[in-house]
């Protein structure tokens, strides 16, 4: 099946689209669901950033990027107007992919950046000043947390998209995402929507996974991707091999659920972007 996606060509969307992925719960799967929908979009010729904006960078780590103290990372550029093209660095065996790495500085980030002008800009603002026209995404992992970075990532973006773990706290705390992203849409961002939501750590053996499921589906309709992403043990070891799990094991039920959740976001560029 993994092989099946290299028959047909992905649709490029007409000018980069920018995506946060984003849910102020923990471990819900956003990093992971970046580093891999990255990964997949870039395997099918699409031209990736990930910007990690964690200052845990679980998602620099998941892309083998390699840091020390002298790294200049997405903390430089909202801190010290570096640029992001000079920060980011290519994807060790995935062509067409980079990442815009996060050190520890940017645990600081936070509130140094309440003293800065338009301090909720600022990642904005680097865009801006990037050309992107030989970009077809960037995909901007966010903290679990709804503070100063996130609403960095909601300004710079057009789409949120929210992985959304298959348990039982999974809705809790959804409410207030929503009003999160009202609010940048209606005093920021007139421009942002909520694109994708994505089912993460389904377990079918499980009620309570497909309940999960089933509400959320009622609730967001077509915003949530068809594809449900299984729990995968695949997926759990792929970042400490520095490898996203469509390198690590691409045959894996973990890398072809995300195969196919990328897929679908690429064949939604149209209707997005237009
Ligand atoms: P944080 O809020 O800390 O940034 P997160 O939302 O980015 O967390 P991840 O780090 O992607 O979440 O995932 C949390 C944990 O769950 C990780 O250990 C990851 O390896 C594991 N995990 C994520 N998706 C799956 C999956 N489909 N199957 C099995 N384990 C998974
Ligand atoms: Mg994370």
């Amino acid at each position: 099946m993994a092989v099946r996606g290299h028959e047909d060509a992905w649709p490029r969307p007409k000018s980069c689209r920018v995506i946060s992925v984003a849910n102020q719960k923990g471990g819900v799967g956003k990093t992971t669901t970046t580093v891999n929908i990255a990964a997949a979009l870039a395997m099918h010729g699409q031209r990736v950033l990930v910007v990690d904006l964690d200052p845990q960078g679980n998602a620099s780590t998941a892309l083998g990027m390699e840091r020390d103290n002298q790294t200049r990372s997405i903390y430089h550029c909202l801190v010290e107007d570096e640029e992001i093209r000079k920060l980011s660095q290519p994807v060790p065996d995935i062509p067409n992919l980079w990442c815009a790495p996060a050190t520890i500085d940017l645990a600081g980030a936070e509130i140094e950046l309440v003293s800065l002008v338009a301090r909720e800009a600022r990642l904005k603002r680097a865009f801006a000043a990037y050309d992107t026209s030989d970009l077809d995404y960037i995909l901007i992992d966010c903290p679990p947390s709804l503070g100063l970075l996130t609403v960095n990532a909601m300004v710079a973006c057009d789409e949120v998209m929210i992985p959304i773990q298959c348990e039982y706290y999974a809705l809790e705390g959804l409410g207030q995402l929503l009003r999160n992203v009202e609010l940048v849409q209606s005093h920021l961002n007139p421009g942002l929507a909520i694109s994708t939501i994505l089912l993460t750590m389904y377990d079918g053996r499980t009620r309570l996974s497909q309940q999960v499921a089933d509400e959320v589906r009622s609730h967001f309709g077509s915003t949530v991707l068809e594809t449900l992403i299984p729990r995968s043990v695949r997926v759990s070891e792929a970042p400490s091999y520095g490898q996203s799990v469509m390198t690590y094991d691409p045959g894996s039920t973990g890398a072809v659920a995300y195969l196919e959740a990328a897929r679908e976001i690429a064949h939604r560029a149209q209707t997005v972007s237009g």
